[in-house]
């Protein structure tokens, strides 16, 4: 689906990605792990469009995709989660997923006074949609909680439900269990593993946590200093000398 191909990352004369190649399989849900300073966020980066790279290319379904802006990549389908800006923490759970789908005609003053019908049957049908997402992500209860007094977990539930407001075919997730409790990173991880095999969503998942990744993850990439250093099973990876040797060199 993801091709990444020899991609640079340089900041002045340092290269936080040094020639990474890898492939992602649609339907996988592959995990990213490496050391801290590997160049796993640098690459996402540069992936989802919010980096341009200094060399190489990134196609989707054989299309070239380097360098285009996150909204060109968000009509694609391709997707990277935030963490939930501070400006939003104000409004509800459910006001921050009906705000994801662009283009909604309430966005024009022409619209906002004229077309009011059809402005209302598109807050119906977004409203049905954020109902449906929050159920489905186990936190209807939270939907006229302001976004602000969720857990670190609610909230990265909250991110994962944004993508569900598109129609998003690959998803990015950065540290999804950074400062997450073990129940809720377990609700997490059943949330992506039902869009995986429900929904067909394909993921690309950067995380610490182990047994986050094994319980999810096939096939597991290692990066290290830039580079991919091994791809297989998260038993293949914790085998292979050159991993074992990265880990131990930080
Ligand atoms: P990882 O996600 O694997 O921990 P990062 O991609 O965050 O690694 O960082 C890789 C390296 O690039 C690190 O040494 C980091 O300090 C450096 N780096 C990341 N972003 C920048 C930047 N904007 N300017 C300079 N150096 C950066």
């Amino acid at each position: 689906m993801i091709v990444v191909d020899d991609i640079h990352k340089h900041f002045g004369g340092f290269h936080a990605v040094d020639g990474a190649s890898l492939t992602i399989r649609e339907g996988s849900i592959t995990g990213l792990i490496g050391p801290n300073g590997a160049g796993k966020t640098t690459l996402f980066n540069v992936i989802a469009g919010l980096l341009p790279p200094t060399s190489g290319r990134v196609t989707m379904h054989g299309e070239d995709i380097t360098g285009l802006p996150p909204h060109a990549l968000f009509h694609k389908g391709l997707l990277r989660t935030f963490q939930i800006a501070h400006e939003f923490h104000s409004m509800t759970v459910r006001e921050n997923l009906m705000m994801v789908p662009g283009n909604q005609s309430g966005e024009t003053l022409w619209n906002a006074w004229f077309r009011r019908g059809m402005i209302a049957s598109e807050e119906v049908a977004l409203r049905r949609k954020s109902d449906e997402v929050l159920d489905f992500l186990t936190i209807a209860h939270l939907a006229d909680e302001k976004a602000g007094n969720l857990s670190g977990g609610q909230k990265k539930l909250l991110e994962l439900g944004r993508t569900m407001m598109v129609d998003a075919r690959i998803v990015f997730l950065d540290e999804v269990g950074a400062g997450v409790n073990r129940t809720l990173l377990m609700t997490i991880a059943d949330a992506i593993l039902r869009l995986n095999r429900e929904r067909g969503y394909t993921f690309v998942v950067i995380e610490h946590d182990m047994d986050f990744i094994g319980k999810l993850c096939d096939p597991v990439i290692c990066m290290a200093e830039g580079r991919v250093l091994a791809e297989g099973t998260l038993e293949e990876i914790k085998a292979n000398e050159q991993v074992i040797e990265a880990y131990l060199g930080t």
